[in-house]
């Protein structure tokens, strides 16, 4: 007999599961199938994993600049393995920390994969065979893998995707990254680091090319003074593999350059998992490789929805689980808000951060508004010299009628923990004048926010 829920979630990442929990608090009886892990790809291969290599890198580089903040520190070196380990070890323990949290909330796991196979109907092959589900609700939340290009497919040996890159075989010598949002330089950032020779080609006209065009140049600065080659405007057109090389042909200018190198990460962007979901046959409709939502995540078939990486861009953790929670609250019958696709920030860990909400100056001039901006640079704030970490800017733009804040740039240290003060603000629909008239404490990195505030209108103190 099919077990029956009120809602049944598939997939258990920062999506899926976030949804289960809050629809158990609301009272519904919550099943999640998960045909791999819990906590999906941000907690075993995505967020997670990464940010604690990167933390490994940024020690390493800290001891490196001992001498500057009057220490010392002699054989500075590093395991790889052991770095990769600590990694894993930190995945695993949130990924068990979401177990328990389901279990915890009384939500059914079924471990299994699922196919739609009607309306409110579910078949799930487990280790032990098929099982029925049937859920009044059902919430798809399968996410996305890594998308591959023809003559660029990962081998896992010379070629990677970003799961190879988390656990690699090799240290590399000669890195390639194609391409450089935000998975891509955050794993050349972190090989560079650790001492890899690394070039970044970006077929955009830009690094970081969805951030704003001045924080892009700053962090492309600093990536070059790091000893990154960045290559823009330029496409791998294909990969000669042979014994331990691989050869890049690299179109660049109207020529095509041939660089050698012995690994290179592939990080071309994302595909959803829409596939042998049984999606098609319940008229639900996808647009390439995402399905199609309107704003409550609705898939237009009565009590089906998806959210998170399956429901495209843009492809963020917190977007997910925001999402998550909308749909849970929806389908108990309460009136949540749709979310706001400008009030979404978005972090990369690179070396320097890159953190932002909202429009880019661009963008906001290209919608028809008059700006106004402002800007304060790190060299002008008091924490940052104590930190050692002048590099940097924040930057914000503002409508120049209403002070309504459109967008807030920053690169530099912490700014992915700076970015949530803008956030709140544009949640709250803040204008100018109550951010001017906001009291930050003394001495951090956020007094930098007020400034670029205060600098919009001609009133910064600092600089
Ligand atoms: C290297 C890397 C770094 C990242 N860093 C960040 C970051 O710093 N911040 C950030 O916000 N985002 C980051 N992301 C993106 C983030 O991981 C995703 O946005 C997030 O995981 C999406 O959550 P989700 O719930 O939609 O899907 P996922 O996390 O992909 O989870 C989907 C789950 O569904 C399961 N599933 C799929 N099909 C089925 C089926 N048929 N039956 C049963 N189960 C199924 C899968 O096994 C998976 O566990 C990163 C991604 C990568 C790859």
């Amino acid at each position: 007999m099919a077990q029956t829920f009120d809602m049944v979630v598939i997939g258990s990442g920062p999506g899926g599961y976030v949804c289960a929990i809050r629809g158990a608090q609301l009272g519904l009886k919550v099943a999640v199938i998960e045909r791999e892990h819990l906590g999906g790809i941000c907690l075993n291969w995505g967020c997670i994993p990464t940010k604690a290599l990167l933390r490994s890198a940024e020690v390493f580089h800290l001891m490196h600049r001992a001498k500057e903040f009057g220490l010392s520190a002699d054989k500075i070196g590093y395991d790889l393995p052991a770095v990769v380990q600590r990694s894993r070890g930190v995945a695993k323990q949130l990924a068990g920390g979401v177990g328990h949290l389901l279990k915890k909330n009384k939500v059914t796991v079924i471990m299994g994969d699922a196919t739609l196979t009607a309306p409110g109907k579910i078949s799930v092959k487990t280790d032990k065979g098929t099982e029925e589900v049937t859920g009044k609700a059902i919430v798809v939340a399968t996410g996305a893998r890594a998308r591959e290009l023809p003559g660029l497919e990962p081998d896992g040996k010379l070629v990677w995707n970003y799961k190879h890159a988390l656990n690699p075989p090799h240290m590399p010598k000669k890195l390639l990254v194609i391409g450089s949002g935000a998975i891509g330089i955050e794993f050349a950032s972190f090989f560079n680091t650790l001492g890899a020779e690394t070039t970044v080609v970006e077929v955009m006209d830009r690094v970081l090319p969805v951030e704003d065009a001045e924080i892009s140049a700053l962090a492309k600065k600093q990536f070059v003074k790091q000893g990154m080659k960045i290559m823009e405007k330029a496409a791998v057109k294909k990969l000669d593999r042979a014994g331990n090389k691989v050869t890049a042909h690299i179109e660049i200018g109207g020529k095509t350059e041939t660089h050698e190198f012995d690994t290179v990460i592939s990080a071309v962007g994302i595909v959803g998992n829409v596939e042998n979901l049984g999606l098609e046959k319940l008229g639900v409709k996808i647009d390439r490789t995402h399905v199609v939502t309107d704003e409550y995540c609705g898939t237009g078939v009565p009590g089906l929805y998806a959210i998170g990486d399956v429901a495209g861009a843009p492809w963020l953790a917190h977007k997910a689980s925001h999402e998550g929670v909308m749909v849970a609250e929806l389908i108990a019958g309460q009136k949540p808000h749709p979310i706001k696709p400008n009030s979404i920030p978005g972090c990369t860990y690179c070396n320097p951060q890159v953190a932002s909400v909202g429009l880019t100056e661009e963008k906001a001039k290209a919608a028809g508004y008059e700006v106004k901006v402002g800007r304060f640079p790190f060299i002008g704030n008091g924490k940052a010299i104590a930190l050692g970490e002048p590099e940097g800017l924040v930057k914000t733009v503002f409508d120049a009628k209403t002070g309504e804040l459109l967008g807030a740039h920053m690169v530099g240290a912490e700014v992915t923990e700076l970015i949530q003060g803008y956030v709140v603000g544009r949640t709250l629909e803040t204008t100018e004048a109550e951010l001017m008239e906001t009291v930050f404490p003394h001495p951090t990195l956020s007094e930098m926010m007020h400034e670029s505030v205060l600098s919009a209108y001609g009133r910064a103190i600092h600089f």
